[in-house]
């Protein structure tokens, strides 16, 4: 039979894991888009400002200065939440605007100078044994690392030793508020995330490059800006249940069956998903029958 994809992504399983009829609706049906929530828009803004002040990195030696960075950020504010539908909550945010700039600071100067980019916004892909079309991931940037240590009372720099080098992939998650665990020091990655570092792990073991280390910068908008650079070790069995999920996937696509239930209840709301007018399910479930 023919699929309605034409490759597999990390966010076809986050659509999964939310709603299954909602992959219906997204990748069957094609069916458009509808609303941007604000913290999508937030999110947007970081990834957009993120991504050219790594270009400017790599084509320049340096990074954007700080008042470019405001001014991108304002920028692409505006065209973001143009189609913004805003939620009751967000309407009692006025201060949307300086979300986005301290996120996007944050991100600049907390973030960019600990990475030394390679590639932005990078397309992975790759055949995976089992699955009919290939499995594509976009990585906000690859970078390169090095770990040097000092020889102890010595300071010219042919005393300084690489311990270990390699690349990195990193993806840059935005949210409302801090992520879980911060305040006890460990951030417990979401499951969506690892998922998407899964993939690009199976499509870099594919290609024959493996990624050395996975990251996920967080930033949150907390007090003028804050981010969390956190190195995130996914695991073999990660990975089997990243193939786990696209083998699911693959079955939903064949039977054509789309089941009225998904593991996320949040997103089953007017604002926040896109068909929620048109689906039988959204407006029933708000009539509680
Ligand atoms: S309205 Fe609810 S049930 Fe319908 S597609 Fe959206 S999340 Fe799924």
């Amino acid at each position: 039979m023919t699929l309605p994809v034409d490759h597999f992504s990390p966010s076809q399983i986050g659509a999964m894991r939310d709603c299954l009829r909602l992959v219906e609706y997204r990748y069957c049906r094609k069916l458009p888009r509808k609303v941007q929530p604000l913290n999508m828009a937030l999110g947007n803004v970081v990834h957009k400002t993120a991504a050219q002040d790594y270009t400017h990195r790599i084509d320049k030696g340096s990074y954007l200065p700080d008042e470019a960075v405001i001014a991108l950020a304002d920028e692409a504010f505006k065209t973001e939440t143009m189609e913004v539908r805003w939620s009751v909550e967000e309407q009692k945010q006025p201060d949307a605007l300086d979300s986005a700039r301290a996120m996007a600071q944050a991100h600049h100067l907390n973030v960019a100078p600990l990475v030394r980019p390679v590639k932005v916004e990078h397309r992975m892909s790759a055949p995976i044994r089992g699955l009919p079309v290939d499995l594509v991931g976009i990585a906000d940037v690859i970078a390169e690392f090095g770990v040097w240590i000092t020889v102890k009372g010595h300071t010219s720099d042919d005393d300084n030793v690489l311990m270990r080098s390699g690349r990195h992939v990193r993806d840059t998650k935005t949210s409302g508020k801090a992520p879980h665990g911060i305040k006890e020091g460990i951030i417990v990655p979401d499951a969506r995330h690892v998922a998407q570092l899964a993939t690009y792990k199976l499509i870099s073991q594919a290609n024959g490059t493996p990624a050395v280390e996975t990251w996920l910068d967080y930033v949150w908008p907390t007090k003028g800006g804050q981010s969390k650079p956190t190195r995130v070790d996914v695991t073999q069995r990660d990975v089997e249940l990243a193939l786990e999920d696209y083998a699911m996937l693959l079955r939903l696509y064949e039977s054509g069956l789309f089941p009225r239930t998904g593991r996320g209840g949040w997103i089953c709301k007017p604002g926040k998903c896109d068909y929620y007018e048109d689906c039988i399910l959204g407006p029933s479930r708000k009539m509680d029958l």
